[in-house]
């Protein structure tokens, strides 16, 4: 990393906020977001469109290795926020499919995926000023990060936004199946041995439940004020 460069790490589990605040602190700071889990969603939907077995921890590696995950900013006018290209075919919505949900957690519990991974988001984010979010960018992508936000919310207020979020598309969810699904990722990313989801011991930490995102946003840019 280049010393001179701002990067900002965002950490927390699923539905926490990481997203909305990155991206405005972003937009806030002009410089580049990058949401670390796309990579992680990506490679798990090409892996279920393919037929490749979710368990067959060296095939999915393999797979990793291989796929040119790219995200670029919007290419529709369809609510997406960016677009995520997998080996040139756009995967931004079907990164989004309960499917996904269901085993991603398993994916990024295999050491060889978060290896390659780890790799390309450190490329990402050389020689540039960027906000990147995700589970281990302050413990592990990024120690020496500028600065480090680790986001809490309870599990039921993260599962009722994610709820919320799967309605706004206009997609059916059950808040009871959406509850059980998040409670279960964040076991599995909370326990792999593997950059298990934690906050770094610099991290500021900082809960969410309750509060809007212009809130968080003004938490976090009065950190960057200080000095
Ligand atoms: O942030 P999001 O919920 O989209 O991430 C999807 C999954 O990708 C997480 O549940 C986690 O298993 C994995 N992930 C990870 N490390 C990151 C980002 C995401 O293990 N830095």
């Amino acid at each position: 990393m280049t010393k001179n460069t701002t990067v900002i790490a965002i950490d927390g589990a699923a539905a926490s906020g990481k997203s909305t605040l990155g991206r405005l602190l972003a937009e806030r700071l002009g410089c580049l977001y990058f949401d670390t889990g796309v990579m992680y969603r990506a490679v798990t939907s090409v892996a279920l469109q393919r037929g490749i077995s979710i368990d067959d921890e060296a095939a999915v590696t393999a797979l990793v290795e291989h796929l040119r995950i790219r995200v670029t900013p919007p290419t529709r006018l369809d609510g997406r926020q960016y677009t995520v290209y997998a080996d040139g075919m756009d995967v931004t919505w079907a990164i989004r499919q309960p499917a996904v949900d269901a085993v991603v957690s398993i994916v990024s519990a295999y050491p060889g995926v978060r290896q390659a991974l780890t790799i390309q988001q450190r490329e990402i984010a050389a020689g540039q000023d960027v906000v990147m979010v995700g589970r281990d960018i302050g413990t592990v992508v990024m120690p020496d990060a500028s600065l480090k936000i680790y986001l809490h919310a309870s599990v039921e207020e993260r599962a009722g936004r994610r709820h919320q979020e799967i309605r706004a598309r206009g997609e059916e969810a059950d808040y009871e199946e959406v509850l059980a699904s998040m409670r279960h990722r964040d076991e599995i990313d909370s326990h792999r041995t593997h950059a298990p989801l934690r906050p770094a011991g610099d991290a500021n930490l900082m809960n969410t439940d309750g509060l809007g995102a212009d809130e968080v946003l003004t938490r976090v840019l009065s950190l960057l004020d200080e000095p």
